[in-house]
């Protein structure tokens, strides 16, 4: 945000803003990892010349980018972890970090919005990416622990070609769209009321996943590799357990998608299926992990909450309508906080950083997994180019982190008194990476006057600092 944070969003934001969209009939969807961006929203999602095009600024804040828009220059610039992409409208070459790439069609404004071609999505977020053109919905799914220097996750260039023949719709199969493995989870997002079923095979050890009545959607192909015989894989790197995931249409009569993690030893596993009509089953390796987060040795029953206050040194996050930074403010409740929690005896607190210090997103969930941490609050302030927007909103990732959200949320909007903007799906990075129940605070917007004013005042901080704490003790289960 930074510097064009007056200019930015003035057309791109209105978009995002919920109050603005009003779902109509035969709209596109947008889906990440099983859960829809789109709810309530008319998005421009369009096919151009055979490419599919899909609004950047959905997708990208959705990922926890920071999204500016010069409206001068017709410039989009993309931020995170110190990667920045420059994309101008109607101009094919853009540019990470130094290097130009060039996209298959350029950007578009739509809408008040800028649509790029999916595959650039796919390529520079390495988002495993399908589109069903029946029912006009783009599936995006979070790859595995990406790393700068390639393509992860089985995220392959294929050229997009249809292999899946047509389905006989009154079948009414269920669609796989995507699948990608991290974290030790293997997650496949489907549209239909398969019910996943596991089997354990010894000799060599693996997992064998069968989903029943079940095909490849048609552009499953677009993101991930799938030979013309409908087999494929994931290539699966860095994880002790696993040496590697392959798919395949296993049967057509009767129709059956089989999933194979082929393990480097026997493992327990946990299967769960969430979502409505766009569902993600995801088998997590961790099972053994997750037993024994109630009962860590040698803490005496102590609970650790880590704090983390947004940004930092460099990456000052929002700017204020008066030039104050969200950096700064995040710091504030943080530090207010963090006393507070030094009185409580069964609580201790680590903070991310204390200072005026830049982190990377990773170090923050690293830091808060290492600790086996029992909360992670992330504490932010939100912007926006509307500057009627106003209010508070508590983000959550993993269903794990559902309950902290809710009561978290419940203090927080108690605390500022500004409206309720709601319990909120976000797929921010150090809510998802971290391991424990993970929320990211956004207590208010720097682009209103009036939430500014309020939330650099003593008296706001204070108030916001003490419902961390109510939030967190009720959480636990502290009196
Ligand atoms: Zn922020």
């Amino acid at each position: 945000m930074k510097k064009f944070s007056l200019m930015l969003f003035l057309l791109l934001l209105v978009f995002v803003l919920p109050e603005n969209g009003h779902a109509a009939a035969g709209n596109s969807k947008i889906y990440l990892d099983g859960k829809e961006l789109t709810a309530g929203q008319n998005v421009p999602v369009e096919n151009v010349n055979d490419t599919i095009m899909v609004p950047l600024r959905l997708i990208s804040e959705s990922l926890g980018y920071n999204v500016g828009w010069d409206q001068k220059s017709k410039t989009v610039t993309i931020e995170q972890q110190g990667k920045v992409i420059k994309l101008v409208v109607n101009q094919k070459i853009a540019s990470v970090d130094d290097k130009t790439v060039t996209l298959t069609t350029a950007p578009i404004l739509r809408s008040n919005t800028t649509v790029v071609p999916i595959r650039f999505i796919s390529e520079q977020f390495g988002l495993n990416v399908s589109w069903d053109n029946v029912k006009k919905s783009v599936y995006l799914i979070t790859p595995g622990s990406s790393n700068d220097n390639g393509s992860s996750g089985g995220n392959t260039e294929n050229g997009g070609s249809e292999v899946v023949p047509p389905v006989d719709p009154s079948k009414n199969l269920t669609m796989v769209n995507g699948v990608s493995f991290s974290e030790n989870r293997l997650s496949i997002a489907m549209e239909g009321n398969s019910v996943p079923k596991v089997t354990v095979m010894t000799g060599p050890d693996r997992l064998v996943v069968d989903l029943p009545n079940a095909t490849f959607s048609d552009l499953f192909g677009t993101g991930q590799i799938l030979d013309p015989d409908l087999n494929g894989s994931l290539e699966v790197k860095d994880y002790p357990d696993v040496s590697g995931v392959r798919y395949s249409l296993y049967s057509t009569n009767p129709y059956t998608v089989r999933f194979v993690i082929d393990l480097n030893y026997a493992k327990n596993y946990n299967v769960s299926v969430t979502g409505d009509d766009s569902k993600l089953v995801v088998i997590d390796l961790n099972a053994e992990n997750t037993d024994d987060t109630t009962t860590q040795p040698g803490n005496n029953g102590r609970k650790l909450v880590v704090l983390d206050a947004g940004h930092g040194a460099k990456d000052s996050g929002a700017v204020g309508v008066t030039g104050k930074y969200e950096k700064n403010f995040n710091l504030a409740i943080v530090l207010k906080t963090a006393e507070l929690l030094k009185k409580e005896s069964n609580i201790d607190v680590v903070l991310t950083r204390s200072n005026d210090t830049f982190l990377e997103l990773k170090e923050r969930a690293a830091m808060a997994n290492n600790l086996k941490a029992d909360i992670f609050i992330s504490v932010h302030a939100n912007s926006s180019g509307s500057s009627s927007a106003s209010g508070s909103e508590t983000y959550y990732q993993r269903e794990a982190s559902k309950a902290l959200a809710n009561v978290m949320h419940k203090y927080l909007v108690q605390a500022t008194g500004l409206s309720d903007r709601g319990v909120r799906y976000g797929n921010f990075h150090v809510i998802r990476e971290t391991k424990m129940p993970a929320v990211l605070l956004e207590v208010g917007y720097l682009s209103n006057k009036k939430d500014e004013a309020l939330l650099f005042t003593d008296a706001l901080q204070n108030k916001v600092a003490a419902s961390i704490v109510s939030g967190i003790k009720e959480y636990l289960g502290i009196k």
